[in-house]
């Protein structure tokens, strides 16, 4: 799975993070999250999945 953030519709709800922090961060000082790794381990793609889901802008898109 790959996975990205569109920081272009990201509200820096920090809802991603929460979930998924070993794949989701936010930039320091600036209200964007981003993805730590492209490429998505196999026992993180629930919560990145679930992440996407729960992003309120649909910013986190998933390549399976
Ligand atoms: S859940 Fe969506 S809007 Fe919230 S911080 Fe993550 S990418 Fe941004």
């Amino acid at each position: 799975m790959k996975v990205s953030v569109d920081q272009g519709l990201c509200i820096g709800c920090e809802a991603c993070p929460a979930l998924c922090p070993e794949v989701f961060q936010m930039y320091p000082n600036c209200d964007f999250a981003y993805a730590v790794t492209e490429d998505v381990s196999p026992e993180l793609e629930d919560c990145v999945r679930e992440a996407a889901r729960t992003c309120p802008v649909e910013a986190i898109s998933i390549e399976e």
